[in-house]
C-alpha cells in the first residue's frame, strides 16, 4: 500500500496517510479523525517507538502501562522466536506444555504466602471475568449458592467485557451496552480534590470511604455477595490512589462477611509501584488477584488470575477423574506467551525491575510535582512509577485541552496517555533519571503554552 505524504495542516500525526486506513475499526479510538492524520509506530527498542517518518518518541506509558521491561528485548524476542520454530501452539484443555507450568510455579513463588494458583487468560478483561466467575462458582462449591452480588467501583476500569463493564464504573464505558449483569453494585471511588490535591503518594484523606461497603452488605446481606473487585490504584480513570487504610478496611469488611476481595492489578502488577505486585506495596492481601499485561512484557498477549490456594481446593473435592471448572480459553498458557512470560521473568529478576520503582519514586515523585504551579494543572498526584496530572478543562469542551496536550507531545517525540482532563503516565521500568527529566520538561513547554 502506498503512502500518500501529507504535511497535515496543524503538523500532526506521523508522516503520511496510507491508503488502506479505511478497514481496521480501532479501538477507543476517534476514528474519524485519527484516519486524516495517523500516528504510526513502526519500530521500537527499549525507552522508544520510531515512527513512520523515522521521528523517535520517548515512550512516558510503557504502551499501555504494559512494556515494563522496555521495548524489543533480544531475550524475549529469541525465546518467542525460539518457541514457535519448536512448537506453535499446544491446547491446555487435558493435555499440556511444560512452559505453562513452570510459568506458573515461577508466578506462584512472587506471590503472596498462600496464593500459589494461576489460571492463565489471554488479556485484562479476560482476567476480570475468570476472577468473576471463579467467585461465583467457589461459593457454590461450597454450598453457599446465593452468594452471587458483585461491587465493584465508580470509575474502576476492569476491562472490557460485560463483566468488567458490569463491576467497572466509568460511565462512556457502560451506557451504551444495556443492562449488564445483574445484582452489581458500587463503592464510591476514591478521589476527592479538596481534600488530596497534589498529594504526593498515598493520601491521608478517605479510608472512611471503605465503610460504604457496610452499608451495601446491610442493603443486601452478606448472604447474597460473592465478591468486591477494586483496582488498588486506578489507572485508567486517571490515576486515583487508595487513601492510606482504605484497603485495609476493606479486607477487614470482607472477612466480617465471608466477602472474596478481588485486586485487579491489570496495570499494577509486575513492579509499577516498585513492588512485585500492589499487594506488596500496600501490605493487604485478596483473595484473588487479575494480572496481564506487564506478565509478558505484552510482547504477546496474556493474562492471568491468582488464587488463594483455599479457592483452588474448594473445587478439588468432587470425582478425581470429573472435570473441576468448566472454564478457558483456547489460547491459555499458550506456548509463545508463556515463552514470553518466562524470559519477562527472567529480565525482572535479573535486572532487579520488579523493585527498581522503589529506587526511582523520590526521584519521580519531585519531577511530577515540579509541573505543580503551571497554568491549567489543578492537581499532580504519584505512586512508585505512576503519575497524574490533572487539568482544568476548557469550559464546554471536557477531554480537549489533555488531548491537545497529548498531541504537541507526540509532535515534542514524547508518548503521554490522557484520559478526560487527566495525563497519566506510566514508563518502563528500565527509565533513567534523564529520561524522567525529559518527560518532565518537555511537559513543563507544553504546559507553559497549553491553550
Ligand atoms: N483491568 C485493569 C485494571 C486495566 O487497567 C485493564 C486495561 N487497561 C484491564 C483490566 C483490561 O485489560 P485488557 O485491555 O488486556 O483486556
Amino acid at each position: 500500500h502506498p503512502s500518500i505524504p501529507f504535511a497535515a495542516p496543524d503538523g500532526r500525526g506521523s508522516g503520511s496517510v496510507p491508503n488502506n486506513m479505511d478497514a481496521f475499526w480501532m479501538p477507543f479510538t476517534a476514528n474519524r479523525q485519527f484516519k486524516k492524520a495517523p500516528r504510526l509506530f513502526v519500530g521500537a527498542k527499549d525507552m522508544h517507538y520510531t515512527t513512520d517518518d523515522g521521528r523517535q518518541v520517548l515512550d512516558g506509558t510503557a504502551g499501555l502501562w504494559c512494556v515494563n521491561a522496555g521495548h524489543c528485548r533480544p531475550e524475549i524476542v529469541k525465546a518467542v522466536q525460539d518457541q514457535v520454530a519448536a512448537m506453535d501452539y499446544a491446547p491446555a484443555f487435558q493435555m499440556g506444555h511444560p512452559g505453562a507450568f513452570e510459568l506458573a510455579a515461577q508466578l506462584s513463588a512472587l506471590l503472596p504466602t498462600g496464593m500459589d494458583k494461576v489460571f492463565f487468560t489471554n488479556s485484562g478483561s479476560e482476567s476480570v471475568d475468570t476472577a468473576l466467575k471463579v467467585a461465583l462458582a467457589y461459593h457454590r462449591a461450597r454450598g453457599e449458592g446465593t452468594r452471587t452480588r458483585f461491587i465493584g467501583r465508580e470509575r474502576g476500569y476492569h476491562g472490557v467485557g460485560f463483566g468488567g463493564i458490569s463491576v467497572g464504573g466509568i460511565v462512556t464505558n457502560r451506557k451504551f451496552f444495556g443492562p449488564m449483569l445483574a445484582g452489581v453494585d458500587h463503592l464510591p471511588h476514591t478521589h476527592d480534590k479538596a481534600h488530596q490535591a497534589f498529594t504526593q503518594g498515598q493520601p491521608e484523606w478517605g479510608a472512611h470511604l471503605a465503610d460504604d461497603l457496610e452499608r451495601i452488605v446491610a442493603l443486601h446481606d452478606a448472604s447474597t455477595i460473592a465478591a468486591v473487585i477494586v483496582e488498588p490504584v486506578a489507572g485508567s480513570t486517571g490515576v486515583l490512589l487508595p487513601p492510606k487504610g482504605y484497603l485495609e478496611k476493606l479486607r477487614a469488611i470482607c472477612d466480617r462477611h465471608g466477602i472474596l476481595l478481588i485486586f485487579d492489578e491489570v496495570i499494577t502488577g509486575f513492579g509499577r509501584l516498585g513492588t512485585p505486585f500492589a499487594t506488596d506495596y500496600f501490605g493487604v492481601v485478596p483473595d484473588i488477584i487479575t494480572a496481564a499485561k506487564g506478565l509478558t512484557n505484552a510482547t504477546v498477549p496474556m493474562g492471568a488470575v491468582f488464587f488463594k490456594n483455599a479457592i483452588y481446593d474448594a473445587f478439588m473435592t468432587g470425582p478425581e477423574n470429573a472435570i473441576e471448572l468448566f472454564h478457558g480459553y483456547t489460547y491459555s498458557g499458550h506456548p509463545l506467551a508463556t515463552a514470553a512470560g518466562l524470559a519477562t521473568l527472567k529480565i525482572y529478576k535479573e535486572e532487579g525491575l520488579l523493585t527498581r520503582g522503589a529506587d526511582l519514586a523520590a526521584y519521580w515523585q519531585e519531577a511530577a510535582h515540579s509541573l505543580r504551579g503551571l497554568p491549567h494543572v489543578i492537581d499532580v498526584r504519584n505512586l512508585g512509577l505512576i503519575a497524574g496530572i490533572e487539568l482544568e478543562p476548557i469550559a464546554g469542551k471536557p477531554t480537549a485541552r489533555a488531548f491537545e496536550a497529548f498531541l504537541r507531545a507526540f509532535d515534542k517525540g514524547l508518548l503521554i496517555r490522557t484520559t478526560g482532563d487527566i495525563i497519566a503516565l506510566s514508563p518502563p521500568l528500565i527509565i533513567e533519571k534523564d529520561h524522567i527529566d525529559q518527560i518532565f520538561g518537555i511537559l513543563a513547554d507544553i504546559l507553559r503554552d497549553l491553550p
